[in-house]
This record gives C-alpha cells, sequence and structure tokens, in this order.
C-alpha cells in the first residue's frame, strides 16, 4: 500500500517535470510568431518590406526594444527573413539593416561588406563586438530616421563574432566603412539609434533636398 502510493508520488512529480521541459522546449523565444509570418507575407516577394521609422511613435517602441537571440538559424521563419532583408538590401541598395527594422526583432542583421571583394552582402546571427580599436569619427544615416546625418564616434577596427548563414561561428576583424556599419546594425540589435551616440546636436543635420 505504501508502495503504490510513493509511486504515484513519483508519477506525478515526474509527469509534472516532463511536462514543464516540454512546454520550455515549445515556447518561441526566437523563432518566428505567427503575426511576424503574417508580417511578410503581406508584402509581395518583388517589393521591400517597410522599413519602421523613428518618427511613428508605434514603430519607435518597437525599434526601441532589445531583439531575441536566434536559436536556430534553419528555423524556416528565420532563415526566410533573413533572405528576405539580404534581397531588399540588394534592390533597396542598403549599407544594412538589422531584423528589427522590419519589425521583426531578432538578433539577425545583414551587412554590405565594402571591405571584402566585389562588396558582398553578409547576414550575421546574435553578432558580437569582442574588441574594438581607438575610435573615429564619421558621417553616418539610417533607414528607419530617413532625411538626416549625422556625426558619430565608433572604433575604427573591430573583431567580431557571429553565426553565418550555415550557422558557423566566425570570429574575424572588420575595418573602415564596413566596421563602422556593423556597429551601426549591433546597436539596432539594443534599441539603439545612432542619434543616441551624437555628442552634440551641432552633429545632426537634415539633408538638402
Ligand atoms: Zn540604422
Amino acid at each position: 500500500m505504501m508502495k503504490s502510493r510513493w509511486m504515484v508520488v513519483f508519477m506525478i512529480t515526474f509527469g509534472l517535470t516532463v511536462t514543464s521541459v516540454k512546454w520550455t522546449e515549445a515556447e518561441p523565444t526566437s523563432e518566428l510568431s505567427d503575426a511576424e509570418k503574417a508580417l511578410m507575407d503581406s508584402v509581395p516577394e518583388h517589393a521591400l518590406l517597410k522599413v519602421l521609422s523613428v518618427f511613428d511613435e508605434d514603430e519607435e517602441k518597437v525599434l526601441r526594444t532589445d531583439s531575441l537571440p536566434v536559436r536556430d538559424v534553419n528555423d524556416p521563419g528565420i532563415r526566410r527573413l533573413a533572405e528576405r532583408l539580404l534581397s531588399d538590401s540588394r534592390r533597396g541598395a542598403y549599407s544594412g539593416i538589422a531584423a528589427v527594422q522590419v519589425g521583426i526583432p531578432r538578433r539577425l542583421m545583414v551587412v554590405l561588406r565594402r571591405d571584402k571583394p566585389d562588396a558582398p552582402y553578409e547576414v550575421y546571427f546574435n553578432p558580437e563586438i569582442l574588441e574594438a580599436s581607438e575610435p573615429s569619427v564619421n558621417r553616418e544615416s539610417c533607414l528607419s530616421m530617413r532625411g538626416y546625418y549625422g556625426y558619430v564616434e565608433r572604433p575604427a577596427v573591430i573583431r567580431v563574432r557571429y553565426l553565418d548563414l550555415k550557422g558557423e561561428e566566425i570570429t574575424e576583424t572588420i575595418r573602415g566603412h564596413a566596421a563602422r556599419t556593423f556597429q551601426h546594425e549591433v546597436d539596432h540589435l539594443d534599441g539603439i539609434m545612432f542619434t543616441d551616440r551624437i555628442t552634440s546636436e551641432e552633429m545632426l543635420r537634415r539633408r538638402d533636398r
């Protein structure tokens, strides 16, 4: 009698543990929600995904969020988002874009690698900046703040780590304009706009057009 009662207690405890593990595994922490997939579906492949603007209050809230890490670079939703951002970057001639800028806050971004032969666009998952050199000042602008540019101080050379499209962990050194763009996009993943790094209003100008 005692034995079987303990068995029941054991089974209940075990059952609950298994249930909670399963629930954790099924929780969509980095893969896309139905709403996020619908957002991509709502724009035809030949058109560019809408880029959020800081001048819209609701869109700015999204731009200010911390993006979630990508858990699986082979997740179909993540894959589709990466390919979409790559093709939009090519067609829109972007210097770089972060996934959060199209309203999907995941740690995924594209950078135009002007420092490499033929200047390819590359996708980076969960990028990190490991080391940085002395800063230099240069001009920056942003797809989420059209019509403005400013001068921002950033390290000219950075050592970075990320997962590539194959899911391989890569560590490399980036210099020049590509290093600046890389840092600008990593900032987006942390909800930071380039204007946050401008020390003086004098440094922000409206384009004359
Ligand atoms: Zn930007």
